[in-house]
């Protein structure tokens, strides 16, 4: 691991200073925050990341989950993974979130990694992680030797000609369809980001993955309330049941009536390069009697759009089935 400076920030504005204010902060991302640190120091030791500074925030009172003024929930940045997912109001209101959080990484992992970064956690293959291979993300313009590589774990949707990976997390997928706001302060001030446009598609600058700009820092991310009799679950499709990525996964938030679907929402994981919502399948949907052969052809249509390489073309049927098997577990006997 190569040298770094370490440094502690005093408040939220504090580290707000302290992340733009370095000199190579105006270069590059030479400064990092650190939350749990399960991928930072990770990467820091392959030397894939090498920050010149390091900014401490865990001890910034940002670990709150807190019921929001509009009936929602208000999840600090800091909050630990395995805290949100076995909070109660995440377990009742939101399940969809509790089941995405507990199928990611391993119980040990979850103890330490935070909503935040968790969030920004990054888009990668395993390539990323080798100094030794072409990766356009890690080094610009240096090519991408996933292209003729191992595909598995690869995405089909959202893809460019300068990266196909896909994004790990399982959280995001759910904060996707649970229409969560990212709340950041910066230098001019606090403001918010739609999930739906946090996390940016590769295009020609893959390692531009966020819209944050130096001395960023999420502080909170808020989730509205949902609608009664909104049910909502996480179906996850992986090599193994434990500590493993999903090959395809699928958040589902779905509202009945009499038979009918009032509102779906669908979220895709393992299959695209950003947490993705299969929003023209949803459209199919909603107004319509929930039968198995609309779900089918929604699900035909959500993967329409995928790029498949050849060795992850068996995850389009299988992203498919993700979907049908998400939403028929959700209707249970309302299924028609
Ligand atoms: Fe890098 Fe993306 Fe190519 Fe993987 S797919 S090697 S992360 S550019």
């Amino acid at each position: 691991m190569r040298p770094f400076e370490l440094r502690r920030a005093a408040s939220v504005d504090d580290a707000v200073l302290l992340g733009a204010s370095s000199p190579t902060a105006q270069q590059g991302a030479t400064v990092r925050y650190l939350a749990g640190g399960t991928t930072l120091l990770d990467l820091m030791k392959l030397d894939v990341e090498h920050p010149a500074h390091v900014v401490q925030i865990g001890h910034l009172g940002l670990d709150r989950i807190e019921t929001a003024p509009d009936g929602g929930l208000s999840i600090g940045a800091m909050v630990r993974n395995s805290d949100l997912a076995h909070d109660e109001r995440v377990r009742r209101g939101y399940p969809v979130l509790s089941q995405a959080l507990l199928s990611g990484a391993s119980g040990q992992l979850r103890n330490m990694a935070t909503t935040a970064g968790n969030l920004l956690q990054r888009t990668r293959c395993v390539y990323f992680r080798d100094p030794h291979m072409a990766c356009n993300k890690r080094a610009p313009g240096s090519g991408c030797d996933a292209m003729e590589g191992y595909h598995r774990n690869l995405a089909l949707l959202g893809t460019s000609e300068h990266c196909i990976a896909s994004n790990p997390s399982d959280m995001n997928v759910a904060l996707v369809v649970l229409e969560a706001r990212i709340h950041v302060a910066g230098l001019h001030g606090g403001r918010q980001i739609p999930i739906a446009n946090f996390h940016l598609l590769p295009r020609d600058t893959p390692h531009i993955e966020t819209p944050l700009a130096a001395g960023d820092l999420i502080t909170h991310v808020t989730l509205p309330p949902l609608p009664p009799g909104t049910r909502s679950g996480y179906l996850k499709l992986r090599d193994r049941a434990s500590f493993e990525f999903a090959l395809a996964s699928c958040a589902i938030v779905l509202r009945l009536d009499g038979g009918k679907v009032e509102e779906i929402r669908i979220g895709l994981g393992g299959v695209a390069t950003r947490p993705w919502r299969a929003v023209q399948a949803e459209h199919m949907l909603v107004g319509q009697p929930l039968t198995m052969a609309a779900i089918t052809a929604a699900a035909a249509v959500a993967m329409q759009d995928a790029v498949p390489r050849p060795g992850n073309a068996f995850k389009v049927e299988l992203a498919r089935r993700c979907i049908v098997e998400a939403i028929g577990n959700l209707a249970g006997e309302e299924l028609q």
